[in-house]
């Protein structure tokens, strides 16, 4: 088992059959109409649990990143980025199709999502707009 990959839970399954469609989705808030991230039970202002998924525009700029240069499983340096997402929620992942080197990582570039098989699971990751 390749200890990168996540695994669903009840509170995430959405999120998850969401990728496997290449949807982006996020639980919203039916009381406050805003989403959040990551997937709870309840919502983490209001606590309610009226809850919606409902498919966000994939649209995210990068808000902080590291490159990791020992990766699991051992491959090519990863930048794990936290990115904040048009809707507004902030989502940890990783940045793809650019150079690992912070001279191609602008804080607040534009980036949007794609969806990457992981061992069978598919992962939201985002990329720099129009690199794919
Ligand atoms: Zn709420």
């Amino acid at each position: 088992m390749n200890p990168a990959v996540p695994v669903p839970t009840p509170e995430t399954l959405p999120f998850w059959e969401g990728t496997a469609m290449g949807e982006l989705r996020l639980p919203w808030c039916v009381p406050c109409g805003a989403p959040f991230f990551y997937p709870r039970r309840t919502c983490p202002d209001c606590g309610s649990a009226e809850i919606e998924w409902r498919a966000a525009s994939g649209r995210a700029t990068l808000q902080s990143y590291i490159i990791n240069h020992r990766p699991i499983p051992a491959g090519d340096p990863l930048i794990i980025a936290i990115v904040k997402l048009e809707e507004g929620p902030r989502m940890m992942t990783n940045i793809v199709n650019v150079e690992p080197v912070p001279e191609d990582l602008t804080l607040d570039m534009a980036l949007e999502v794609a969806f990457v098989d992981r061992d069978g699971q598919s992962l939201a990751v985002f990329g720099p707009v129009g690199s794919w």
